[in-house]
């Protein structure tokens, strides 16, 4: 019996319903199973357990994790995708194999035939398509692949015996140009895109070429290659960036797109001469991380409002802050995208331009040749923008540019280099803005810093201890902390509390905090992606008072408590209340 004729009999379908998706299925010579979940017709779980009922055939579900390497031999890869089916484990020389046609003949030939040459017996369970899709990645483990790869590179570099005496300039292009050091560049490139890793680190050490990743900001040692192909991958990454092969003694710098997995990723690569020899980091551009919508940035509260006031005004600037590698790129990203309208003439000078928007007008500069953001600027305001994006402000230059553009009727967004708000001001006046002219321009200040979004599938809510407990409840609370007094009640009090942060957020009694676990769906990581924490200053009147009297950052900062802004780190502690992250998170970036 067909599944379409069994949902018809349990009531979930109606004949015709039946005879028209039996037609399509038919005519297009696709699988039952892969149309009705795509049509929604069932549940795949539904579906999956009728075809095992029918079949006689026990469903399974496994974990990857169940799946030892050595038993994945049994069945090739390619076997293994054409056929839909895994081995999944190894008892007394009996394979069990997890299927998800079973019932097709064609797939059972397949079996028998691996079978008869692995000299394996074997049983059968069902397997669902998903769960096959995500079993069939444990082929892809990292390690196997490189360490295949380099056999086959070892092969051959015995084959041409040139391990005796150094390759000769021909040997060492033709053997960068063969398909084992491409395969191991590709599996790693693979592997980071898969893996969303935002940096591949090629390190040479005394002994090893070291590979690191950086996942979730993060860098992890993942392998150790022989030191001897170093040059080989080193310039493998060269030729792909079109950077000069020759020249090792001096940084260089490039970008090159390939496609992983039908997805074109940018990579841009950095070189850079240790004395080991030439070290490599390679910046995954994948825009599915780095081109985050406003909402997913983990703009909340009075940071949100405050930021969203801003860029709906007609012009001011509006300034992101923090170390490098905090996030603030993607958060004039995402602003940019909110604002980029038809009808609008948005310009960018970046260095380097990250991710391409459809529809701006992003030019890199080349400070090398003249072109730098201040010369861009002049140019820019000669091209009728609405809206401009600077990369960076840094020079006085630059900032007289910029804050000159924003009193003439534009919004530009930049960034600054400071730690957090509280310096943006003071920042601005050193580099010889008067402060008359910050009053009617700053929109808005933002500084931010990115931490690990714990897996909502597998975090842990536990209470937390005394201390941290006390230390939450310290910092939403500063006033005593900065000898003011405090208006409103302790959080976990009855009154509603007030001050800094925590104007009308009552926080849980008692209060919850989450720890990271690990499962199927993150990897085992316990973290699933990034989210920022911020603080957000917005320009007042009374700001502006304190501006024209002298600025002071502890002035700034009791504006901030004034305004009810919060800062960095109570937005994080709110976060892992909330269980978005975890107070470890919390504490790793902001306790600098
Ligand atoms: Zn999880």
């Amino acid at each position: 019996m067909t599944l379409i004729q069994q949902l018809v009999k349990k009531g979930v379908l109606d004949k015709e319903k039946a005879t028209s998706l039996e037609f399509e299925i038919k005519s297009s010579g696709r699988r039952e199973e892969e149309v009705l979940l795509e049509k929604r017709i069932a549940s795949e779980g539904f579906l999956f357990g009728l075809k095992s009922e029918n079949l006689k055939i026990p469903l399974k579900e496994v974990a990857l994790e169940e799946i030892p390497l050595k038993t994945l031999e049994f069945i090739p890869e390619e076997s293994a995708r054409f056929y839909q089916m895994i081995p999944i484990s190894l008892k007394d020389n009996v394979l069990e194999v997890g299927m998800v046609y079973p019932e097709d003949l064609k797939v059972q030939e397949a079996l028998k035939f691996l079978a008869r040459q692995g000299k394996f017996s074997y049983k059968i369970c069902l397997i669902s398509l998903s769960d096959h899709k995500n079993l069939f990645k444990k082929y892809r483990s990292l390690k196997r692949e490189v360490k295949k790869a380099l056999e086959e590179l070892e092969v051959e570099i015995q084959a041409e015996k040139i391990e005796k005496r150094p390759p000769t300039p021909a040997e060492f292009e033709r053997l960068v140009e063969e398909a084992p050091i491409s395969k191991v560049m590709a599996v790693l490139l693979r592997h980071a895109v898969e893996g969303k890793a935002s940096d591949i680190h090629i390190e040479p050490t005394k002994e090893k070429l070291r590979i690191r990743f950086r996942l979730l900001g993060i860098l992890h040692s993942s392998i150790l290659l022989p030191i001897r192909i170093h040059p080989a991958v080193v310039a493998r990454v060269k030729i792909l960036s079109n950077l000069r092969i020759d020249e090792t003694r001096i940084p260089q710098d490039g970008r090159f797109t390939t496609k992983v997995e039908d997805k074109e990723i940018d990579f841009r690569v950095s070189t850079f001469p240790t004395t080991l020899g030439e070290k490599v980091a390679i910046r995954v551009l994948d825009p599915s991380v780095g081109l985050k919508p406003f909402e997913k940035l983990g703009l909340a509260r009075k940071n949100l409002e405050a930021t969203e006031k801003a860029i709906k005004k007609p012009f001011g600037l509006i300034l992101a802050t923090g170390p490098t590698g905090c996030g603030k790129t993607t958060t004039l990203y995402a602003m940019m995208r909110r604002l980029n309208k038809e009808g609008v003439n948005l310009v960018t000078l970046e260095d380097p331009v990250e991710y391409f928007i459809e529809g701006v007008n992003q030019s890199q500069v080349r400070p090398e040749i003249g072109y730098d953001f201040a010369t861009g600027l002049r140019h820019v305001l000669r091209q009728d923008p609405d809206i401009i994006m600077v990369g960076e402000i840094r020079d006085e230059e630059t900032a007289s540019l910029a804050i000159h553009a924003a009193l003439t009727g534009h919004i530009v967004l930049s960034t600054l280099h400071t730690t957090d708000v509280l310096g943006v001001i003071p920042r601005l006046i050193d580099l010889g803005i008067r402060p008359y002219l910050i009053l009617p321009t700053l929109s808005c200040a933002i500084a931010q810093r990115l931490l690990r979004e714990l897996c909502p599938h597998c975090r842990k809510k536990v209470k937390p201890k005394k201390e941290i407990r006390d230390w939450i409840l310290k910092e939403l609370h500063p006033h005593t902390k900065r000898g003011q007094s405090a208006k409103g009640a302790k959080i976990g009090e009855a009154s509603p509390p007030s001050g800094v942060g925590v104007k009308g957020i009552k926080p849980p009694k008692p209060l919850y905090i989450y720890q990271a676990q690990g499962c199927r769906k993150c990897a085992d990581i316990g973290f699933i992606g990034q989210i920022g924490i911020f603080e957000a200053l917005a320009m007042t009147d009374e700001l502006s008072d304190l501006i024209l009297e002298g600025v002071t950052e502890k002035g700034i900062a009791q504006e901030m408590v004034r305004q009810g802004m919060l800062t960095m780190k109570q937005d994080g502690i709110l976060k892992a209340l909330d269980g978005i992250t975890t107070i470890e998170e919390v504490l790793r970036v902001t306790e600098e």
